[in-house]
């Protein structure tokens, strides 16, 4: 976001144009968003949504802090990825520790794991995670340096159900919500199926000078982690890249057997995939399984798509024992919330605002004012959905706000309804207004509102 996109505000009354004084100085940091009011629908489907998935799916929700060890992301993560090497918001506090923002969700979960003995718990153990990560990423559309993760991990079960699982949960996420997802899915094995298959990619790159043709990224993960050549970005490696090997041809018996049976189950379930030979996933501690999902229909170029893939996870079975803890197999999955709210915008995908039977409270005069703010208390304790704008004098104003809410119902408290004990109760709809007994508005709304209150 540039200083440029910062958007013009109008002052509503001068009708022009308001600069706040040193805007510059106090102005978000770039790649970090604010979420405003109008915003929230769409934060509140997407967490209901995935808070109501897992829940169902036996996840438990878990959080952890959002400043870490740096030693932590660095063992785990993996020094020598993109998100340690090169976007981490690391420093040193002011113990002299050397610390993190979490540029990812599963090293902290791996490590709440183990710190709190969760191996003693019958296992698997399910955990649901949201939360805010940062990485100090080059920022544009869908790409924050502050940005939202549903997370999901599963510990102590290695069997491919459990990879199906989840991947089925991400397919049901999205489709629920009305977006088109696409799985992408591949193997890399294991740590023997690895060395085997990098060895043959070493040799296909060696050949015919492809590796002096790489980026400058490339010729050092060459010699570092050859199988990282296949997830660049870059058009030129892309393009090298495409007669590669696949490791799918070196899978070892048990790593080829789980792979068939995740894509078997698919298929049963009937969640549409793409093998993905390239797909390995930037970081160190995956083997077998690993999937991305994408929107369907995205006509993007291949680096536009890998920028705007709305998720991703694979498993990680050595992660547990290279942390410290037990060997444990697990695997996990997050998913960037922020994109998939954009996508839910960019295809108008209509939202059910849950404004049913607002019940709005006018009033009119100090006597009144006092009485409305008591029944205010009153209905919003018998359970009813109230709102008010006791700030507000004007009965037009207060009016016009009920219909800005949406309300079903206004009951409208003045000088001559305190005298007479009564209250108007109008329709909203219909405009239609009568007069009923003060001591019966309950009576009379639940009437109206039949057990449908909140
Ligand atoms: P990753 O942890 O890199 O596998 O990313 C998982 C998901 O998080 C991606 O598919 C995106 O939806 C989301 N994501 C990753 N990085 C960013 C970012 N910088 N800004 C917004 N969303 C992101």
């Amino acid at each position: 976001m540039s200083r440029k996109s910062i958007k013009k505000i109008v002052d509503k009354e001068t009708k022009k144009e308001f600069k706040p004084k040193r805007s510059d100085k106090y102005s978000r940091l770039r790649g970090m968003k604010d979420i405003l009011f109008d915003e929230y629908k769409y934060w509140d489907l997407v967490v209901k949504k995935a808070t109501d998935l897992s829940t169902i799916y036996g996840f438990n929700h878990i959080d952890t802090p959002i400043l870490e060890k740096l030693d932590l992301f660095e063992r785990s993560t993996g020094k020598e990825t993109d998100i340690v090497s090169k976007e981490m918001y690391a420093f040193i506090d002011k113990s002299g520790d050397r610390v993190a923002l979490r540029p990812e969700a599963t090293p902290g979960l791996v490590r709440a794991y183990i710190e709190h003995g969760m191996f003693n718990l019958p296992q698997p153990v399910k955990m649901f995670w949201l939360g805010p990560l940062f990485r100090h990423e080059k920022p544009q559309s869908g790409r924050l340096r502050q940005f939202f993760q549903y997370d999901l991990e599963m510990f102590g079960d290695s069997s491919p159900v459990a990879d199906v699982q989840l991947i089925l949960i991400a397919y049901n996420f999205f489709s629920e919500l009305q977006i088109d997802a696409q799985i992408q899915i591949n193997s890399i094995g294991c740590k023997e199926c690895r060395a085997e298959y990098s060895k043959k990619l070493v040799e296909y790159y060696k050949e015919r000078g492809k590796r002096a043709k790489l980026c400058v990224d490339c010729k050092k993960r060459f010699t570092k982690n050859p199988m990282r050549l296949l997830d660049c970005k870059e058009p030129v490696c892309q393009q090298i890249r495409e007669d590669a090997p696949q490791i799918v041809d070196s899978l070892c018996d048990s790593c080829r057997e789980h792979f068939i049976k995740v894509l078997e189950y698919l298929d049963e379930l009937d969640i549409p995939y793409n093998l993905n030979p390239f797909l390995v996933r930037g970081l160190d501690y995956y083997n077998r399984t690993v999937f991305e999902v994408f929107a369907v229909n995205d006509e993007e170029s291949e680096t536009d798509k890998r920028q705007s893939a709305l998720g991703g996870g694979g498993r990680y079975d050595e992660l547990v024992e290279l942390m410290g803890g037990r060997p444990t197999p697990a695997c996990g999955f997050g998913i960037g919330i922020e994109r998939v709210i954009n996508k839910i915008k960019e295809k108008n995908i209509p939202i059910k605002e849950d404004r049913d039977n607002y019940i709005f409270i006018a009033q009119l005069g100090e006597q009144g004012k006092r009485k409305a703010f008591m029944l205010f208390e009153e209905l919003r304790k018998a359970g009813f959905k109230v709102r008010q704008s006791f700030t507000k004098d004007s009965l037009k104003v207060q009016l016009e706000e009920a219909d800005r809410i949406v309300a079903k119902y206004t009951l409208i408290l003045g000088q001559k309804e305190l005298l007479d004990g009564t209250i108007i109760l109008r329709d909203m709809e219909s405009g239609t207004q009568e007069v009923v007994d003060y001591k019966k508005i309950i009576f009379e709304l639940n009437k109206r509102i039949e057990g449908n209150k909140n």
